[in-house]
């Protein structure tokens, strides 16, 4: 170990959040919900595919919206949006990142048509929202991938939190991981505070990660502050 990582404490580091976007910033998985509620047919096979690990989320969540045809395009946006509600606490978090330094970025494994304009309230940069693309020119919805894995991570992703997070030095960045679910099991490995529900809080029993649970963003808060007060 250099002089120069003994001597950087935590206090001195920048925090940033890499925050999740489906079942975490919104309080339900927008993509189960849509094709739960078009139903193709062959969608639960594919999700409890994606969910066990036997199917890569990329290759999952492409075939997924592969059941759907581009043409119910509007009717798909418009159920997503409608649909969807924000966690409590989420402006909090965001004023609390906004006036105390923290870097916050959206890593989501979420579409471009619902991610985007479900944060449009927010005063989030564009720059700091991550997300799959979407396609609808052929006849049946292409997700596209414009954040795909890089280098180190051969986890076929889609979006790629770890691919993101690897670009925030673990030296100079306390790096915090908020989320929920298969999206951020690789992110929770290597980031160094974990904030989990759901399934993500059973894979980091199952890896041994250490973790906060929440349920609100005020939870998250909660910690960061105590952390903040206790030098960490
Ligand atoms: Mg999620
Ligand atoms: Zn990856």
């Amino acid at each position: 170990m250099t002089e120069q990582s003994q001597t950087t404490s935590n206090t001195e580091k920048k925090r940033v959040i890499f925050c999740d976007f489906d079942g975490t910033i919104t309080e339900n998985d927008n993509i189960i919900a849509i094709i739960r509620h078009f139903n193709p047919p062959g969608w639960e096979t594919i999700v409890n595919d994606i969910v066990g690990q036997r199917k890569s989320i990329r290759q999952g969540v492409g075939e997924l919206f592969q059941l759907l045809p581009s043409s119910k395009k509007q009717e798909v946006i418009e159920y997503a949006i409608k649909n969807a509600r924000i966690r409590a606490g989420f402006t909090d978090l965001l004023d609390y990142c906004a006036k105390n330094d923290v870097e916050f970025y959206v890593t989501s494994g979420g579409i471009d048509f619902f991610v985007y304009p479900l944060l449009a309230p927010f005063d989030i940069e564009l720059d700091h929202i991550y997300c799959n693309g979407s396609d609808f020119t052929s006849e049946q919805i292409e997700i596209t991938w414009p954040h795909a894995c890089e280098g180190d991570c051969t986890n076929e992703c889609g979006m790629c939190k770890t691919s993101i997070i690897r670009r925030f030095p673990a030296d100079t960045y306390t790096r915090i991981l908020i989320g929920d679910s298969v999206t951020d099991f690789e992110g929770a490995k290597i980031a160094d505070i974990v904030f989990a529900r759901s399934h993500l809080t059973l894979k980091c029993k199952e890896l041994g990660l250490a973790y906060y649970e929440f349920e609100t963003f005020h939870d998250v808060l909660d910690v960061m502050k105590q952390q903040e007060e206790a030098g960490n």
